[in-house]
């Protein structure tokens, strides 16, 4: 039976972790009598690793213990693209899981060894439909744009984004190296580093 939940991270990390228990299992059942004792061995070993338990029973009825408090998470309808956010806070329960599992975090993102999968790294709101999500707000230096008359009336990108979404407080931009695109809404800073383009197609500007 496939469970259903609202992040794919949580999905991610319980379809490998399943696949994972499955082979602890099986080399459990094989009780190392084939010609591959070493190997089997060896595997084993990291799998008691990975699950920081001694057996199949035991990391099989901990890990689905975690999982399954993850399996409804709090949902609510992004701002920008109407698509479906997913409150990601409670996901840290399962970071010793993504490190075991090989789910490198690199700046943040968190991403599969075959890079499949790519994570965007934050543990708060995250939109799947447009990849906003939630975060901090900008530097004290960053340079911000308020929705106010005198900006809307300006040839900028911000003025666009303002006259689509009226109740955006302000922007402000940490480029391409840093998380993008930020945009204050409802007391909350949101951030989308994709480029302007992507996000006129996105957010339907
Ligand atoms: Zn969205």
């Amino acid at each position: 039976m496939t469970k259903k939940f609202n992040s794919r991270l949580v999905e991610w990390v319980n379809d490998l972790g399943q696949y994972l228990l499955q082979d602890m299992k099986a080399l459990e059942k094989r009780n190392f009598k084939d010609s591959d004792v070493l190997s089997d061995a060896l595997s084993y070993i990291y799998l008691q690793k990975d699950f920081g338990q001694s057996d199949y029973k035991s990391a099989k009825l901990e890990f689905d213990q975690v999982i399954n408090k993850l399996q409804k998470l709090p949902t609510k309808k992004c701002p920008f693209c109407n698509g479906e956010m997913v409150d990601n806070t409670d996901v840290i329960i399962l970071k010793q899981y993504m490190k075991n599992f090989g789910f490198s975090s690199f700046s943040g993102a968190y991403r599969d060894q075959c890079n499949e999968n790519v994570w965007l790294g934050n543990l708060n709101w995250s939109c799947y439909g447009c990849e906003t999500l939630a975060t901090d707000p900008p530097k004290d230096t960053a340079k911000v744009w308020l929705n106010i008359p005198e900006i809307r009336k300006k040839k900028i990108f911000a003025s666009i984004v303002f006259k689509k979404f009226p109740e955006v407080e302000a922007m402000s931009l940490e480029g391409a190296a840093g998380r993008g695109w930020l945009l204050k809404f409802n007391e909350t800073w949101y951030s989308n580093s994709k480029v302007k383009a992507e996000l006129v197609k996105v957010w339907e500007l």
